[in-house]
Order: structure tokens, then sequence, then C-alpha cells
């Protein structure tokens, strides 16, 4: 266990300092980000594209060992491997969450098929191109997808402050975020981890809650307003968890649970309600484009989180084979629909800084993004009936069905009590449609 936590320790380290390069400039994540999301040269976002997968070969040894050490360790509590291990300890059953992913992927499978040829036909138009490299997609993993020229969500936010908008946000429901802005660090400088984060530090109330994020001053962009948004998701279910709760209980029920809030929260960025009333942003014209866009982005995300989930149980099955690179191309190739450049054989799934230091993580996103949808359809017809983001009753009943318990019950119950009735994966499923 001391072995591992030092491996994670300098994954992590790597991940924070490593950076690219790209026509000799030496670019962090953020600059990536840019060029591939606005860069017209083909040349320019390839090379940024490769650029974000060098960190792989730097790690891969090390997620390796990782991998191996962990299964040592469930193999030692009589488990196959980590995976296994890793999801009991979740309260997952490894059936039932296999079944729930081969379902999304098969409703998934239609629709997102449509939506990459589609994709495929406007980038070979823009680009001027035969065939679609994957650095004409609008960031590295193809986690979200290109946008629509004339929608650029990232206009709706030039010269607005980012934090001063995630305050407005959780002051409209009731729910004060300042002692966790106090306590932050959200602006981007050298050397720092370039993702992120919320955490809670101790258990001990007032709850020491703390984001780490990496905005740019005067740079506002909706990747950023988002992030934002799910950061300080977590942070107020965190801080707002009973504190008379015994000390072992005073956490999120599961992380399925926070990273439903989180999920909610983060997608109010391109929520033409919440752009309107609270972001003063008139959108009117748009409403449509943006609602599209939001079942674009569940079903990208949806494919690309099935990639990450599939492809680490075949790494703790077995990490030291040597065709892990093909895995995940396979993986790639298969459920989003990205064809790898010709010969390439690269450790990019060590590019994820999830495989190394969240391992077996992935598909809380996806069990986050089901509980949301159910969550903000239970809110706004039984609670709010109306947008759930501009009432401080919605912040009150999050607080009390749903931060309040914390992990005095499993996530099950969570959701029963919450939303009045079991995860049901049709209120998603819907959202596709
Ligand atoms: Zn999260």
């Amino acid at each position: 266990m001391e072995r591992i936590e030092e491996l994670e320790a300098e994954a992590n380290a790597v991940y924070g300092n490593h950076r690219g390069t790209v026509g000799g400039r030496t670019v962090g994540e953020n600059e990536v980000r840019d060029i591939l999301r606005t860069s017209p040269d083909e040349a320019v976002r390839r090379e940024a594209w490769e650029a974000s997968k060098t960190v792989g070969r730097e790690v891969e040894g090390t997620i390796r060992e990782l991998a191996r050490l962990r299964n040592r360790l469930a193999r030692e509590a009589g488990y196959p491997d980590h995976y296994h291990r890793s999801l009991d300890l979740q309260e997952m059953p490894v059936a039932e969450l296999e079944d729930l992913m081969s379902d999304l992927e098969a409703a998934t499978e239609a629709p997102f098929r449509q939506l990459k040829e589609r994709l495929d036909q406007n980038l070979r138009e823009k680009f001027g191109v035969e065939t679609v490299g994957p650095w004409l997609l609008s960031d590295p993993f193809f986690q979200e997808p290109p946008e629509d020229g004339s929608l650029n969500t990232d206009r709706f936010f030039e010269g607005k402050d980012l934090e001063a908008l995630t305050r407005e946000t959780y002051d409209a429901l009731g729910l004060d975020v300042r002692g966790v802005v106090a306590k932050s660090d959200l602006y981007a400088r050298p050397g720092k981890n370039q993702h992120a984060f919320c955490l809670s530090v101790g258990r001990d109330y007032p709850y020491d809650v703390r984001v780490l994020a990496n905005l740019r001053a005067g740079r506002p962009d909706a990747y950023w307003m988002n992030t934002m948004l799910h950061e300080f998701g977590h942070a107020v279910y965190d801080r707002h968890i009973n504190p008379k709760l015994p000390y072992l209980l005073r956490g999120v029920s599961h992380i399925a649970t926070t990273e439903a809030i989180a999920l909610m929260m983060g997608s109010l960025a391109e929520d033409p309600g919440w752009l309107g009333t609270v972001a003063g942003v008139p959108v009117e014209d748009l409403s449509e484009k943006l609602v599209a866009r939001r079942r674009e982005d569940l079903l990208v995300f949806t494919r690309w989180a099935l990639v990450v989930f599939r492809f680490e149980k075949e790494l703790y099955a077995d990490p030291d084979r040597d065709d892990l690179n093909d895995v995940w191309w396979d993986l790639v190739e298969k459920l989003q629909g990205v064809s790898r450049p010709p010969g390439r054989d690269e450790p990019d799934w060590a590019a994820k800084i999830h495989v190394a230091t969240a391992p077996v993580y992935y598909h809380n996103y996806v069990l986050g993004n089901l509980i949301a949808a159910q969550l903000r359809d239970y809110l706004e017809t039984h609670i709010t009936h109306g947008p759930f983001y501009e009432n401080e009753v919605a912040g009150r009943y999050l607080l009390e069905s749903f931060f309040g318990p914390g992990a005095r019950e499993n996530w099950r119950d969570t959701v029963l009590r919450a939303t009045g009735e079991p995860l049901d994966p049709r209120h998603f499923v819907a959202s596709l449609k």
C-alpha cells in the first residue's frame, strides 16, 4: 500500500509537470485545448494532439506497476483482480454494472453513429480532408463533440467573471460557497496540477473544503465555467453533510452521488435557462441549438466513458499484456468511431490521468449522469415546479435529502429517498432522444 501511494504521487507529479511542445513552444493542457477548439491548421492540430499524448510514454511503466500492486492487494483479499475488488467496495455488483453499461452502449449506438457521421462530414468540409484524424476533434480524447461554428459557447462568457458567476449560481440556491472560494486555488500558474478537483480536508466541523482549478484571468471560457460549477457542486455536498453523524459517516454517500450533483451543476453552463437568468446571456435564438448540443454532449461522453470502463477491465485482467495500445485503440474505434492514425502504437491510454490515479472510477460519471437526470426531473416536477437553479427551495431540498445524510445511507437509498424511485436509466435515455 505504501508503494502504491508513492507511485500514485509520482504519476501525479508527472502529469502535473509534463508539458508538450507545439511549434517549438511548450504548451500545457489549456493551450492544447485552445488549439484543438480553434485552430484551422491541420498540421498544428496534429502536433497539439500528439503533444497531449507524450505524457503516456512517461507514465506507462508506473501505471502497469500500479496495476500489478493493486491486483496483489485484491488477490490477498480474495478477489480475481483490482477491478472486481474496487467495484465490490463501491457497492456495485460487477454483473449488474456490466449489464447497465451494455444497455447504455446499445441505447446510444444508433444515435451516436448518426451524430458521428454528421460530425465527420462537417469536419471533412471544414478542413478539406478525406479522412478525419483524431486531431480534428475538439479535445484530445473526444470527450465532447466539436462545436457547431454558429454556437461558440465561449463567447457567452466573454468579459464574465467565472468565479463571481459560480458564487451567484450557488447563492440562487441558497448554498453559500464563499468559505470554499476563500480556501481555494482557482487560477493557473506554472508547475501546478492542470486539472480541477474538490478536496475535503479532515472531517471536523466546520468542514475544510477546497477546490483546485486552472482559470485564466481575463480569458473566461465555457469549459472552465462548466468545470467551476462542477467542482463547487462537489463542494456544497461536502460542506453540508450532517456534522452530527459519527465521524466515519461524515462523507458523501458514494462517488456516483457526488458526481451526480457536480454533473447536474456543471451542465448549467450550457443550459439556455441558466444562461439567460443567472449568467445574463440572452440566448433565445440559440435555445434549440443548446438543447441539441446537450444531447450530443451526453452521447459523446457516454461512448468515451465506455472506452475507459472497458479498458480498465482489460488492464487489471492482465497488466503485463504487451498489446494494451491496441486494446485501447480497438475500443476507441468501436465505441467512439475514431480511427487510429495508421501505424500508431503508443500508450495513449496512459495519457488519461484517471487510469493512473483514479482507477475504476469512470463508470461513476455515467451513473452520475443517470442520477443527475433523475434528480433534476424530480426537483423540477415535484419540488420547484420550474427551473431548479433559480430556487432556494431546491438548495434546501438537496441539503436535507441528498447532502445531509452523508454516508449513513448507501447510494441506492439516497437516490430512492431523494427522487422517490430507484435508479432508472429511462430519465437519462429520454434525454438522448
Ligand atoms: Zn467530479
